[in-house]
């Protein structure tokens, strides 16, 4: 299924006049151009192009449609091949690969918004460097348990593999977790995490999708700053996900964008072959 968009931006790229007139000889009269009809036989032109509505009408036979019936109809081919004729023409990717990398895109998004609950999950763990990092947001940068939540802050453990497995067990490959700048592969092979032992801030778009990720390496052995924190690091940009440079928590905190994390539970996406990222294919 073809996105109809993507159709009529097909329509918008090929000119019907320049791509009839490929295949017909045109003469201009006045707004419409005319020509001996490819569909019938004739000797005097009854085959009519309007450029005004982007048609083409023939008074002889009733040949009639736009730019893809008529290549549709000359070359006598389905209307899909039509469609990727047209776009080959005029040099647009294929549909099914446009559709592959929005597929792509969403799960990338998908295992950001995985990732901030493990980080929000971690903030809250019964562990002394979880207790350590909470001292940070609440006593260091003065926000509450509600600020927390509601913007989705959160801390990186000091090891390199939970978040690997976390998103493994939610269905996500190896690949995809590559993809993502929150994942690296060792020179050994093994996935791990390059967050760790940090407070994370999810960079939040106006839609509520996390995009990416602040980091701020917590160590309590150096002094804290009181204004912008210099130590903040992002999650490597991707070639699907903007990179957006971290501003402090406090100014993420002002930001009216929400994670829409907080409304779902990150359940187990629907895994498909289809939902693996092109690029890696
Ligand atoms: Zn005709």
């Amino acid at each position: 299924m073809i996105p109809q968009e993507y159709i009529q931006e097909v329509v918008r790229r090929n000119d019907i006049e320049e791509v009839i007139g490929q295949y017909v000889q045109l003469r201009r009269r006045g707004r419409t151009l005319s020509g001996l009809c490819p569909f019938h036989n004739e000797k005097t032109p009854s085959f009519v192009v309007y450029p005004d509505t982007q048609s083409f009408y023939c008074f002889g036979c009733g040949a009639a449609g736009d730019v893809i019936n008529f290549v549709r109809k000359y070359n006598n081919l389905g209307y899909v091949e039509s469609v990727k004729q047209l776009a080959a023409r005029a040099g647009m990717p294929l549909p099914e690969e446009d559709d592959r990398e929005s597929r792509a895109r969403q799960r990338l998004l998908e295992i950001n918004r995985c990732a901030a609950r493990y980080f929000y999950e971690n903030l809250n763990a019964q562990t002394p460097e979880a207790a350590l990092a909470r001292k940070y947001w609440k006593e260091k940068r003065g926000l509450s348990d509600a600020a927390i939540r509601r913007f989705g802050l959160g801390y990186a453990p000091n090891e390199g593999f939970g978040l690997v497995n976390y998103l493994k067990r939610r269905g996500f490959q190896d690949d995809e977790l590559e993809h993502s700048g929150l994942i690296r592969r060792s020179e050994r092979g093994n996935l791990y995490t390059i967050f760790r032992h940090r407070v994370m801030v999810p960079i939040i778009d106006v839609r509520g999708a996390i995009i990416a990720f602040g980091g701020r390496v917590l160590d309590d052995s150096k002094p804290s700053t009181s204004t912008a924190p210099k130590r903040w690091s992002t999650t490597s940009p991707t070639h699907f996900l903007r990179s957006t440079s971290p501003k402090s928590p406090r100014a993420s905190a002002t930001s009216s964008a929400r994670a829409t994390w907080m409304s779902s539970q990150c359940t187990r996406p629907a895994l498909t072959r289809r939902s693996v990222p092109a690029a890696r294919r």
